[in-house]
C-alpha cells in the first residue's frame, strides 16, 4: 500500500507542475492578444488615511480577464512575464490604462486621487522605464503628482548607483517613489538609509501574524517608528480587522490598505461607488465608523 501512497503523491505534483507549465505557455502565447484586447487591465484598491479614514490614494493591480480561462491572477502571470522579458510591456500597458482612467475622472470632475503603479525590477533592465513613463504621462496630459511608483526591494539587486539615479530622475519629474513589501524576505536597513523612498509599504506578513501581545507587534512598532523618524511616510498592507487598525493608529502608521475597506475593483465599479455620492466608497459598511 505504501507504494500506492507514493504514487498518488507524485501524480499530484506532476499534475500541479503540468498545469503550471501549461499556464506559462498560455500566458506567453496570448500575451500580445491580451494587451491588444485589454484582457490585461488594472483593478484599483483604495488606500486610506489612518487618522481620518478618508481615501487618499489607490493602487493599480493588474488583472488578466481571459475570455476562456476567466480571471488569471498576477501570481500566475507576472513572474512568467518577467522570465519572458515581457513585463515592461505589461507595466507600460497598465500605465496607459491608468492614465486613461485618470483622464476620465479629471474630465468628470470626480476628483482624481493619486494612483500607485507597480514596477518590476526587470522594467529597469529592459528599457529606460523612467523615460517611457514620463513620455506617456505627458502625452496623456496627466499631472505628475497623480502617479506614484511602487518598487520592491528586489531592485536593489541591480547596481546600487543605477537604481539611485532612477529614483532621482523620478523625483526630478515629480513622481513619488514607494517601497513595496518592506519586511518580506531580505529587507535591509541599508536600503532605508541610503535610498530616497518617499513612502514605505509594510508587507502583509506583519498583518497575517498579528496577535495582541505578540513579538511581531514590537518589531512592527519599532520599525514603523524608525521609518517615521527617517522622515518617510508609512503604509500598512493587508489590513483586514478593526483590531489591526486600532494598533496601527496607535503606533502612528500614516496610511492603511486592505480588504477591511475593499478588495481591488474595476474602475467602472469604483466610479459607480463614487457617483453614489455618499462619500464612503468602501465595501465594508462598518468601515466608515472604524475610528473609535
Ligand atoms: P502588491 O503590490 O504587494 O499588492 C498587494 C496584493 O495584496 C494584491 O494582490 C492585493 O489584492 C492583495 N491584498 C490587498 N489587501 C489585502 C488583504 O487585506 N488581505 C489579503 N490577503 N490580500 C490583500 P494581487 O493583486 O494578487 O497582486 C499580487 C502582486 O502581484 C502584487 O503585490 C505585485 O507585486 C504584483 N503585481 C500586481 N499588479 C502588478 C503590475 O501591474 N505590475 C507588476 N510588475 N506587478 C504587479
Ligand atoms: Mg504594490
Ligand atoms: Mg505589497
Ligand atoms: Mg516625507
Amino acid at each position: 500500500e505504501n507504494k500506492n501512497l507514493f504514487r498518488s503523491h507524485y501524480t499530484y505534483f506532476d499534475e500541479k507542475l503540468r498545469k503550471k507549465f501549461e499556464m506559462r505557455e498560455y500566458v506567453i502565447n496570448h500575451f500580445n492578444e491580451a494587451i491588444e484586447k485589454n484582457w490585461i487591465h488594472p483593478y484599483y484598491q483604495q488606500i486610506v488615511r489612518t487618522v481620518t479614514g478618508e481615501v487618499c490614494d489607490a493602487e493599480a493591480l493588474a488583472r488578466w480577464i481571459d475570455p476562456v480561462r476567466g480571471m488569471i491572477s498576477p501570481a500566475e502571470f507576472i513572474e512568467v512575464l518577467e522570465d519572458a522579458r515581457l513585463i515592461h510591456l505589461a507595466d507600460l500597458h497598465i500605465l496607459d490604462c491608468v492614465l486613461a482612467d485618470l483622464q476620465k475622472s479629471l474630465d468628470d470632475d470626480l476628483g482624481a486621487i493619486p494612483v500607485s503603479i507597480n514596477l518590476s525590477r526587470y522594467d529597469f533592465e529592459l528599457c529606460d522605464i523612467v523615460d517611457e513613463i514620463i513620455r506617456r504621462v505627458d502625452r496623456a496630459g496627466v499631472p505628475h503628482e497623480l502617479l506614484n511608483m511602487e518598487i520592491t526591494e528586489s531592485v536593489t539587486g541591480i547596481e546600487e548607483d543605477y537604481v539611485k539615479e532612477q529614483i532621482r530622475r523620478f523625483h526630478e519629474a515629480g513622481f513619488e517613489v514607494w517601497m513595496d513589501d518592506f519586511g518580506s524576505g531580505y529587507s535591509s536597513l541599508h536600503v532605508l538609509q541610503h535610498f530616497d523612498f518617499d513612502v514605505i509599504k509594510f508587507d502583509m506578513a506583519f498583518m497575517k501574524n498579528f496577535n495582541l501581545d505578540d513579538e511581531d507587534q514590537v518589531v512592527l512598532s519599532s520599525l514603523m517608528q524608525m521609518v517615521t523618524r527617517l522622515g518617510i511616510d508609512t503604509v500598512a498592507e493587508g489590513v483586514e480587522s478593526r483590531q489591526q487598525i486600532r494598533f496601527l493608529k496607535e503606533i502612528g502608521c500614516d496610511k492603511i490598505q486592505g480588504y477591511y475597506f475593499s478588495k481591488p475593483t474595476s474602475s467602472e465599479d469604483l466610479n459607480h461607488k463614487y457617483k453614489k455620492g455618499d462619500g464612503i466608497p468602501f465595501e465594508n459598511p462598518e468601515s466608515k465608523d472604524y475610528i473609535d
